[in-house]
């Protein structure tokens, strides 16, 4: 240092007090830090993906080292990683033991981060950047909007906030988790259509994007895809006399058609009307996540939150263990109970899925 000048202070990450914080509170956080590791949940989609890796990247280039993972027990889908070009991604086993900040993007609830729940105990601050109204409140730091339309647009907002300028892996990532839980801008308003125009000006070309996130099937697939819709069910008394369309994978076919099997629950919607569809997909053998769509009424997230998971009112999930007749049962009783005794959720924004 030259004689007569004054260190440079250093930058205080804790002075930034615990609870809710601004895109500029979470950019000091991350700024202030040692090293980042963010972290999405597990069995992540785009909006997962999209956030922590445009996320990481941007802390990178404010000089903070940073990586991505997701907890196990499945890998990253291959389509997804797409949205990685620069290699950002790191399998579970290879985190650092003790990260300084933890970021969990697009996690309503601890468990959400599968194995990795326990680095909740170790990291000195944890911020959670999620749009989930279910969100339980966890992490020391949160930067939590039930009306964004994915997390991806709060993580956008940091990403200004560090005064990063989008590169086009970003505005891919961005973009692709914005589509898909928009249900291909359904939803969002003009809000997501107008950022949706900003990504695609920093570089997202939709049509290649969406192709290589769709991916590409084996021919077996439409054989397996024709199996489980020809054992859907359809219960026109569930849910309080509004319908219940359900399906069911096993688990080898979960296994085998990994990056497929999320599509399903959207036949399943298409057939459902005012109703409920749910798929019910054998993530190992006994343990089931049921994923949901409906019009919002009943309050899935409600329902499923009840079951100990989670969503928005209109795509909500859980994982449950035991036969897959009793799983059923579980969400006919609370699609019940919901129909009867619940209020309207306000629909404004409501994220389609993710
Ligand atoms: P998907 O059906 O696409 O997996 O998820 C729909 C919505 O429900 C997403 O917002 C997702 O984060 C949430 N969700 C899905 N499964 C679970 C779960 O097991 N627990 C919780 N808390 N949320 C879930
Ligand atoms: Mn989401």
């Amino acid at each position: 240092m030259t004689p007569g000048t004054v260190p440079a202070a250093p930058v205080a990450s804790g002075a930034v007090p615990p609870g809710p914080v601004d895109a500029a509170g979470a950019a000091e956080l991350l700024r202030g830090a040692s090293g980042v590791l963010v972290l999405g949940h597990v069995r992540p989609d785009a909006d997962a993906m999209g956030s922590a890796v445009a996320l990481a990247t941007a802390v990178r280039r404010v000089c903070v080292p940073a990586v991505v993972s997701f907890g196990g027990p499945d890998p990253v889908p291959g389509p997804l990683r797409t949205l990685d070009p620069d290699g950002l991604v790191v399998e579970p086993d290879e985190v650092p033991a003790r990260p300084d900040v933890l970021v969990c993007c697009d996690t309503s609830s601890p468990g959400r981060l599968g194995s990795l729940t326990p680095l909740l105990d170790v990291a000195r601050v944890t911020l959670v950047v999620d749009h989930h109204a279910s969100y339980t409140g966890f992490g020391t730091h949160n930067l939590v909007d039930p009306r964004a339309p994915a997390t991806v647009a709060l993580v956008h907002r940091v990403v200004a906030a560090l005064g990063v300028p989008l590169d086009t892996a970003q505005a891919r990532a961005l973009f692709a988790g914005l589509y898909t839980d928009t249900g291909g801008f359904r939803l969002g308003g003009a809000d997501a259509l107008r950022l949706g125009a900003e990504l695609v000006d920093a570089g997202a070309e939709p049509t290649e994007l969406l192709r290589g996130l769709s991916g590409t099937s084996s021919f077996g697939w439409l054989a397996a895809l024709a199996t489980i819709l020809a054992g859907a069910r359809r219960e026109p008394d569930a849910a309080g006399g509004l319908g219940l369309v359900w399906a069911t994978v096993d688990a080898a076919t979960a296994e085998r058609y990994r990056s497929e099997v999320p599509s399903i629950v959207g036949h399943l919607r298409a057939v459902a009307g005012d109703g409920v569809a749910a798929l019910l997909s054998e993530i190992s053998p006994g343990e089931w996540s049921a994923s949901m769509r409906g019009t919002g009424v009943p309050d899935l997230s409600a329902v499923a939150g009840r079951l100990g998971g989670g969503g928005h009112p209109g795509a909500a999930g859980v994982e449950r263990a035991g036969p897959v007749e009793d799983v059923l049962d579980a969400l006919r009783t609370e699609l019940a109970v919901q129909a009867v005794t619940g209020d309207e959720p306000d629909l404004g924004d409501e994220p389609d899925r993710g």
